[in-house]
C-alpha cells in the first residue's frame, strides 16, 4: 500500500499512528505543513523505514509562515520530498494570493537549485497558476498533484508539464473523479489518504485506509487489486529514479 500524502504529525496520537502505518506496511509520504514542524515529523521516521517526511510549507499558512522560508532552506538538504506546498485559489485566502505566488516560487527555485526535489503540490481553484510557477522554475523536481480538483481540461495541461497526480477514494466516487481517472496514464498515478483531514464513516483517515482507494482504483482500472498494487509500487520505485521535469 502507498499513501503519498498523509500528515502524520497532525494526528492525536502521531507515534502510534506512525507505528501502525509501519506494521501495516504502509509505504508513506509525511508531509508537513511548516518549516518548523519537519524535524519533530521527521522523528516519527526513526526505525520507521516505509516513512520518508517532506519538508512544506503550506499555502493557507503563506501568509502567517513566510518568515520560515530561510529555516525551509536550511532543511532542505535533509530531504527528498518537499509537501506539503502550492496555491491555494479558494476565496478563504483571496487575501495572501501574492504572498502564496512568493512563498511558492521561493520553494521551487530552492528546489531546482538543490537538484530537484519530489514535490507533493496543493493545487486547488489553482492549477493554472500552480502550473505557471512550474513552468517558470525548470528542475525544480518532480511535482505529484495532490488531490486533484480540476478539470480535465487542466489534468492534460499539467499532464503535457510532467504532473503526477496522488488520489484519494472520493475521487474514485464521483463521476467528475473518475472521468480524470480516465485520462491520467496509471504510470503517473498514486493514492493518498490526506489524513487526518478527511472524515471517513468510522472517523478521520487513517494511512491503512489506502487499501479502500487501491480497491476501487482496480476497480476502475478493471485489474486485480494485486495488480493495482503492483503497479503503484513500481510507480513509486521510477518516480524516485526519474530526471527532474521541465
Ligand atoms: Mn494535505
Amino acid at each position: 500500500m502507498i499513501d503519498f500524502h498523509c500528515h502524520l504529525d497532525l494526528y492525536p496520537d502521531p507515534d502510534r499512528e506512525a507505528q501502525h502505518a509501519q506494521d501495516s506496511s504502509v509505504a508513506l509520504l509525511s508531509v508537513t505543513t511548516t518549516p518548523s514542524a519537519f524535524l519533530g515529523t521527521k522523528a516519527l521516521a526513526k526505525g520507521r523505514p516505509m516513512i520518508r517526511t517532506a519538508l512544506g510549507l503550506h499555502p493557507e499558512l503563506a501568509e502567517e509562515r513566510r518568515h520560515e522560508l530561510a529555516l525551509f532552506d536550511k532543511l532542505l538538504p535533509e530531504t527528498s520530498y518537499v509537501g506539503e506546498i502550492g496555491l491555494d485559489g479558494s476565496s478563504r485566502h483571496a487575501q495572501s494570493r501574492t504572498t502564496q505566488l512568493e512563498v511558492f516560487d521561493h520553494i521551487l527555485r530552492s528546489c531546482a537549485n538543490a537538484g530537484g526535489r519530489v514535490l507533493s503540490i496543493h493545487s486547488r481553484g489553482a492549477v493554472p497558476q500552480v502550473l505557471d510557477s512550474l513552468r517558470d522554475v525548470p528542475g525544480a523536481g518532480t511535482p505529484v498533484l495532490h488531490w486533484f480538483t480540476g478539470t480535465t481540461r487542466q489534468a492534460e495541461a499539467a499532464l503535457q508539464q510532467g504532473c503526477w497526480f496522488s488520489i484519494g477514494s472520493p475521487m474514485l466516487r464521483s463521476a467528475k473523479g473518475q472521468e480524470l481517472l480516465a485520462m491520467l496514464p496509471r504510470e503517473r498515478v498514486l493514492t493518498e489518504t490526506d489524513g487526518p483531514f478527511v472524515a471517513l464513516p468510522h472517523g478521520p483517515s487513517r494511512p491503512v485506509d489506502v487499501q479502500d482507494t487501491i480497491r476501487l482504483l482496480a476497480l476502475r482500472w478493471g485489474v486485480t487489486e494485486v495488480e493495482a498494487t503492483a503497479r503503484l509500487h513500481a510507480n513509486l520505485r521510477h518516480l524516485h529514479i526519474s530526471p527532474p521535469a521541465g
